[in-house]
């Protein structure tokens, strides 16, 4: 399977306060700028850990597509970053046994990027879209004939002269990722024939992640180790791998490791101050700000982003999603409030709780 990289790779991580965050989600390790150079990214249906119902849905779509010989129905992905949209797309190309094309929505700002890359495409070949919610409105309108009925519709001339030349294209597959679902216009979500969300990974998938990425990276790692970093990493694989390269970087300097157990993932997960629930500062500043300033809430999403110099986006699509997964969050329509359970955790006085 080859892999071609068209465009700008994923959208830059998010700064807080000019320093780049370990446990963010979007951020590529310099390592992994180029996606096919990951070297921990799985490349089979086996290597890919979890989300055992999306690959049911998927195998079984694989299958039938390979035994009638037909492009896979288009596919769109969503969820929070770094749980694996990226991978599954490279893995269906390899079970597809066709090339993958990876590119991001602010790739194709202009029209010709888009035309380009249809016009280029061959037949069953798959299409990776990053960030499919942020495509421009032609960039969408010149989408929908090409993946409904396989055409490119291009203008030709202007005013009275305009006409229309329809271009046939080869079949091919769009996967298509997103953040925001909600932020997809209906009428591309409708063109997509297979629509899955990722979640975040259980505990024991997330073992099994690290430990194939420990003896990958040539780390020997206790099972106790690998549980507390899968216990910190937010459910989500990318910052496994982040925080287990850390933990190796510790394990190298400090001497006379020969297994990496749990007190060192505790020690060196201690220097990059993430906690036993995976929380850092931005999410402890988050919630302090919440609890602290307005009394555990409610309170506004743009209030929030505005008095932590944050886009109201990132905190939407990066921070909340995490705390609202372990009960430390509650979205209500009046705004966010901060559960109990994360007044305890970060020792507040229960007593500033209001009743919500
Ligand atoms: P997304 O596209 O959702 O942001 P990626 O597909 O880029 O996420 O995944 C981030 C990294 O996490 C990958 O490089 C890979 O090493 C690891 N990863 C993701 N999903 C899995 C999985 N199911 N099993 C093992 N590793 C995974």
């Amino acid at each position: 399977m080859a892999i071609v990289s068209s465009g700008s790779q994923k959208s830059s991580s998010y700064n807080l306060n000019g320093k780049t965050r370990l446990l963010d989600p979007k951020r590529l390790e310099a390592e992994t700028k180029k996606r096919k150079d990951d070297s921990l990214r799985p490349q089979c249906w086996n290597e890919f850990i979890g989300q055992s119902e999306l690959k049911e849905v998927l195998s079984i779509s694989v299958k039938a597509s390979l035994s009638r010989q037909e492009a896979l129905d288009h596919v769109l992905l969503y969820g929070p970053p770094g749980l694996g949209k990226t991978t599954m797309a490279l893995v269906l190309a390899k079970e597809l046994g066709v090339e993958c094309r990876i590119t991001s929505a602010p790739a194709l700002e202009r029209p010709r990027d888009i035309i380009g890359l249809l016009l280029n495409l061959k037949p069953h070949q798959l299409l990776f879209i990053d960030e499919i919610h942020r495509l421009t409105k032609v960039a969408q309108e010149l989408l929908y004939p090409a993946l409904e009925d396989f055409r490119l519709d291009l203008t030709v001339g202007k005013g009275t002269t305009a006409r229309t030349r329809e271009i046939a294209l080869p079949r091919f597959t769009l996967v298509g990722a997103t953040t925001s679902p909600a932020s997809i216009s209906s009428p591309l979500r409708d063109r997509f024939g297979i629509t899955h969300r990722l979640n975040f990974y259980h505990l024991e998938d997330l073992e099994k992640i690290i430990q194939r990425a420990a003896d990958l990276l040539g780390l020997s790692l206790s099972a106790a180790g690998s549980l507390e970093i899968a216990r910190r990493c937010r459910g989500t694989p990318r910052i496994a791998n982040r925080l287990l390269r850390r933990v190796r970087d510790f394990a190298t300097v400090k001497e006379n490791i020969q297994t990496v157990d749990k007190s060192v993932v505790d020690e060196s997960l201690k220097l990059h101050r993430v906690d036993e629930c995976g929380l850092d500062q931005t999410d402890r500043r988050f919630l302090s700000f919440i609890i602290e300033a307005h009394d555990c809430g409610p309170v506004g999403l743009e209030t929030l982003a505005a008095a932590l110099g944050e886009e109201s986006s990132t905190l939407e699509t990066v921070v909340e999603p995490f705390l609202l997964q372990i009960g430390f969050l509650k979205r209500t329509p009046r705004g966010r409030i901060v559960t109990s359970a994360a007044i305890e955790h970060l020792n507040f006085d229960e007593s500033m709780r209001v009743s919500s």
